[in-house]
């Protein structure tokens, strides 16, 4: 009998997670449909409770969902509950789990497309939303010796080092003025882009959140933003020598722990990244 995992975003049009999701149900032989739902806040309930049906296997969440799924959910996984955000909700017998896999996507991501392992490590993380909270809290468990927080709205930042509390590495809080990211850059291990600056359509397309004339030859550079697939951050960054992985990366690991989770089945990666990018490419083009 034909399986069914939805997508509860709106508006969910524009999401690549249907493309890659059904290539790798479809390359695993595997008898079941991905779909989008654009799903408004007032019909959340209702989408929900449908997954309780004996056909569905869970879903993604996405914005503008992700906190408020919560109080629909019968439990949440310690990642979620952590990060106060639901991307993935898997049936478990009568209940419904929420999970948060973006910091695995990210962590994963690091460590395979850049070799980079967090432990003992310095970070500069640009943004202080849903993502960079993710990424400020699955570094911190990894170990990282020092994380930096920079954002626009610098309250948010020292909000988001006071959530990460004192156990962790030395925290600091800063604004995105650019003396400030000239010295917490300097020498640092890893940057992070978190920050919606360079995504295409956005207020900030075209843009670099940094000037990386100012980063060193060994540091990584992650940037979250997917559209374009190559950033102008990870564009600039590699003129210059630097490892730059797209947040693509992360958008597919994460995809591809949440089909772990409904499935019981090792995700096919490459199959998913291959789809992934010709989902966006095409979306690319013009009409
Ligand atoms: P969010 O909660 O709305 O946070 C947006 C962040 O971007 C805030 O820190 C905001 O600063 C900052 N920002 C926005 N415009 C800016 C500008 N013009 N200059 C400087 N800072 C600016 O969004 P989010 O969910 O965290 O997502 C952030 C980015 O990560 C988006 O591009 C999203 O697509 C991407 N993302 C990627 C993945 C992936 O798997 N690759 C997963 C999640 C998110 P203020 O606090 O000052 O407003």
């Amino acid at each position: 009998m034909t399986k069914y995992i939805n997508l509860l975003a709106f508006p969910a049009g524009h999401s690549i997670s249907p493309a890659f999701q059904q290539a790798a149900l479809d390359h695993l032989g595997l008898d079941a449909r991905y779909a989008a739902l654009s799903t408004a806040a007032c019909a959340l309930g209702d989408a929900v409770d449908m997954l309780r049906g004996k056909d569905y296997l869970g879903a993604n969440v996405t914005i503008p969902h992700k906190e408020s799924v919560r109080r629909h959910l019968d439990a949440l996984d310690p990642w979620a509950e952590t990060l106060g955000a639901v991307n993935t909700i898997v049936k478990q017998g009568d209940r419904l789990i929420g999970h948060n896999t973006d910091a695995y996507g990210l962590l994963r991501a690091l460590r395979e497309q850049a070799g980079f392992q967090p432990r003992g490590r310095s970070v500069l993380l640009l943004g202080a939303g849903g993502a960079a909270r993710a990424a400020a809290f699955g570094l911190c468990r990894e170990g990282i010796a020092s994380l930096t927080i920079a954002n626009r709205t610098l309250e948010r930042a020292v909000d988001l080092v006071t959530a990460l509390g004192k156990a962790g590495p030395v925290l600091a809080a800063i604004s995105m003025a650019v003396e400030e990211i000239a010295e917490a850059v300097a020498g640092v291990d890893l940057v992070v882009n978190a920050t919606s600056v360079g995504m295409n359509h956005g207020g900030a397309a075209g843009e670099s959140p940094i000037d990386v004339g100012l980063l060193s030859p060994g540091t990584v550079v992650f940037d979250m933003v997917y559209t374009p697939i190559e950033s102008p951050l990870i564009e600039i960054a590699r003129s210059v020598g630097v490892v730059g992985v797209s947040g693509l990366w992360m958008l597919i690991y994460q995809g591809a722990a949440s089909f772990e989770l409904w499935t019981g089945q090792d995700a096919p990666v490459a199959i998913m990244y291959e789809a992934g990018r010709s989902a966006l490419l095409s979306a690319a083009k013009p009409s």
